[in-house]
């Protein structure tokens, strides 16, 4: 992506942020800044604070998993598409390490979305307005990056997981060419809700659906094509 700054190192891992990370935090405080409410900018800025958390957890959880199972990790980069975990060594060739490593990030989410729930559920946080509405958005927003992250489709989490998974079944390529093929029925998916043709669980249209889609649509395009394609043929 664009230009990166690092903001500071975790137990010696580099954290960068992408300059779209910016847009990503415009996007999510639009709302809050607007009207000039102290309340609700409050509310905005400890929103997007917890977000950026969120998100840096996750990406921490598969840092720390990869570590473990002795994939090193070169840096964190939290970027308009959320964050992304570098290595600086190769994945490691066999399906279950790198199941566990993917699922470490959503399994995060979950976790936030469980702890936010409960946090929210306590007197001291429910009988407070403003912390409260700071709790639900993040109880709220960590269940959709669970959700969204689980989606079978590249270059996300859940993609990766189910092409590991399907690995021990199928050849290398022949699980590659099902995740990209779902994932282009769940990019076909977005771009309907996208230009307002219907919704889906309740999810409506909206610019970022079609950039979703277009994101998705391309990254599965080109697993699939990577995978029909003999390695010496491929493009780099
Ligand atoms: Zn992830």
């Amino acid at each position: 992506m664009g230009a990166k700054f690092e903001i500071g190192r975790i137990r010696g891992l580099p954290v960068f942020i992408d300059a779209s990370f910016i847009i990503l935090i415009v996007l999510w405080g639009q709302n809050y800044f607007v009207g000039g409410n102290t309340a609700r900018m409050s509310i905005g800025f400890l929103v997007i604070v917890g977000l950026a958390l969120s998100i840096l957890l996750h990406e921490l959880a598969h840092a720390v998993v990869g570590h473990r199972l002795g994939v090193a990790p070169s840096h964190i980069e939290l970027n308009g598409l959320g964050g992304l975990c570098y290595w600086a060594s190769a994945m490691r060739p066999e399906a279950w390490p790198r199941i566990a490593i993917s699922l470490a990030g959503p399994a995060t989410n979950l976790l936030l979305y469980v702890l936010f729930t409960l946090l929210g559920e306590m007197p001291v946080v429910s009988s407070h307005r403003l912390v409260f509405a700071v709790t639900d958005t993040l109880a709220w927003a960590n269940g959709w990056m669970f959700a969204f992250n689980m989606l079978p489709a590249f270059p996300l989490d859940g993609g990766k997981a189910l092409e590991a998974l399907l690995g021990k079944l199928l050849s290398s390529g022949n699980a590659r060419l099902v995740v990209g093929a779902i994932g282009l029925v769940i990019a076909a998916g977005c771009a309907y809700i996208g230009l307002g043709l219907g919704t889906i669980f309740g999810i409506g249209g909206g610019t970022w659906m079609l950039l979703l889609a277009f994101m998705l649509g391309l990254e599965n395009f080109m697993a699939i094509q990577s995978a029909s394609n003999p390695p010496w043929q491929r493009r780099n």
